[in-house]
């Protein structure tokens, strides 16, 4: 047996995609998950009914598409087809008005009417930054930083609150309501600073590269690194639980694909008392709870062009979904959540049977909520959508500790491996240049508790095996 070179624990897109790179640099690499299935949040199961495919966590993916480290992987060679729907994202609002997020930036401001101008001038400059911008978000920042006009330029609004931006800009309900959606994914309130950032990369991003499915389930884009990575020599080891590095067989590095408090469970004796307070301090963000449908025939949207888009935000006017996150962050649980919906079968026929649909839905709870959200979710698709109450046939949800159980990264069901907000976006988890080294000897963190943050884009795995190979290359 080849010796390993490398053990990764967490087989979600981070530590994949960090698998993959050291593999392509010749190292023998293994893959240590707890669960039954790699993948971490781009599992896909069963959850409703035989035969009917839903995505437990993530289900779009415009970060997949834009990260430079899923982009150089030959994943279609491995059964991955991004699936791309006539209108990447639908926001839907009372009286049967909606905001349609087209490809087009041009579309888009045409459907926004007095706010069209408005809309272009804010997301046109992102959209003409193509990938030099993307790619420089989800890089470490360096000084100089490598596109600093386009970067500059993002961040002079994009460090404003949602709501500032949007007051200044806006005028409609569509235009909006469109931002608060768009910006409400940072799960912070839309009054914190950089919450118009989240808005303007997720919009723009919607027209950079759009907001695509992966046929049959995000659980392709799980097999398909798992694929790529097999194909290199690495391999994957599922119920495999980690609970000390002393299980571990010997290895020049170890990446742990783990938020702080678990790395704490399983590295904590081998940390310096110092880094492992820093590490104590790292604070998780709010939770969510999640509905998983299976219907008898597609959501009657009041407005049928809702109906094109893959994803829909549900919440209304933009004052609405502040207060709905507002909530939130202070412990409750708002009457009237906004709600974050994708219908994946009206566009993909592979999830199934013919005439069954299915509709994914969450909203944001504060963190460790035991409170089942099913009304209030299905109130707020049932006021835009008449009628689709009696198409639900199966239903299964999984509030916070139900999330947690599924992977131990959700902490208190928090999707994003800790809060998001400016600090943290800076010190991720810990403050410092190489936020993926730890003090440990050859002991790196590759998960979403480490810059860039949460979402499928592998490019957290990507920067720690980056630091690895920088760090310790192999001899000869
Ligand atoms: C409901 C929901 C919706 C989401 N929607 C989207 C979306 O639409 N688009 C998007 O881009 N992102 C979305 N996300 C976020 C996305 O899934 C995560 O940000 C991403 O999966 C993080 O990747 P990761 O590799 O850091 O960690 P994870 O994917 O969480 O993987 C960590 C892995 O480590 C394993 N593990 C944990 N502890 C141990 C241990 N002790 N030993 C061995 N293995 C262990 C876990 O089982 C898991 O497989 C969503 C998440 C959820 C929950």
């Amino acid at each position: 047996m080849p010796e390993t070179n490398a053990v990764i624990v967490g087989a979600g897109p981070n530590g994949l995609v960090a698998a993959i790179t050291l593999a392509t640099a010749g190292w023998n690499v293994l893959v240590l998950e707890a669960s039954p299935r790699p993948g971490g949040g781009t599992r896909s199961e069963e959850l409703t009914l035989p035969g009917v495919v839903h995505d437990v966590c993530s289900a779009i993916h415009p970060l997949g598409l834009a990260s430079p480290a899923l982009r150089s992987l030959p994943l279609d060679d491995h059964g991955l087809e991004w699936l791309h729907p006539d209108v990447p994202l639908a926001h839907p609002l009372d009286g049967g008005g909606a905001a349609l997020l087209h490809r087009s930036v041009a579309a888009t401001a045409d459907g926004l009417g007095a706010d069209g101008a408005a809309y272009r001038k804010l997301i046109e400059p992102f959209v003409r930054s193509g990938f030099d911008l993307t790619d420089g978000l989800l890089s470490p920042l360096t000084v100089p930083p490598k596109h600093p006009i386009e970067l500059a330029r993002y961040g002079v609004t994009g460090i404003q609150p949602a709501t500032r931006v949007a007051r200044r800009r806006f005028a409609t309900d569509e235009a909006n309501g469109l931002f608060a959606g768009l910006a409400a994914h940072s799960m912070m309130s839309l009054g914190s600073l950089s919450t118009a950032g989240y808005g303007m990369m997720l919009g723009g991003l919607g027209h950079l590269v759009g907001w695509p499915m992966a046929r049959g389930g995000s659980q392709s884009i799980a097999d398909s690194l798992v694929g790529v990575l097999e194909s290199l020599g690495g391999s994957v080891v599922c119920d495999a639980p980690v609970t000390s590095l002393d299980e571990l067989p010997p290895a020049r590095a170890v990446l742990l694909d783990l938020t702080p408090r678990q790395v704490l469970a399983v590295a904590g004796e081998n940390l310096p008392d110092r880094y492992a307070r820093r590490l104590g301090r790292y604070r998780y963000g709010p939770g969510v709870f999640k509905l998983d449908l299976a219907l008898d025939g597609p959501i009657p949207w009041t407005n049928p062009d809702v109906a094109k888009a893959a994803t829909v935000h549900i919440g209304g006017t933009m004052p609405e979904i502040a207060a709905a996150e507002d909530d939130v962050l202070r412990g409750r649980h708002p009457e009237r959540p906004f709600v974050l919906l994708a219908q994946p079968t009206l566009f993909d026929d592979s999830r199934a049977p013919s005439g069954v649909h299915t509709a994914w839905a969450y909203c944001h709870v504060p963190n460790g909520s035991t409170a089942d959200m099913t009304e209030p979710i299905e109130s707020q698709i049932e006021r835009f959508a008449p009628g689709f109450r009696d198409l639900v046939v199966a239903r299964h949800t999984m509030a916070t500790g139900a999330m947690e159980a599924h992977n131990a990264n959700y902490v208190g069901g928090d999707i994003n491996g800790g809060a998001a907000d400016l600090r943290q976006f800076v010190a991720r988890p810990t403050l410092g240049l190489h936020p993926w080294v730890t003090p440990a000897d050859g002991l790196y963190l590759c998960s979403s508790s480490t810059p860039p943050g949460g979402g499928v884009h592998g490019m957290c795995g990507w920067h720690a095996a980056n630091e690895v190979l920088r760090r310790q290359p192999l001899p000869g």
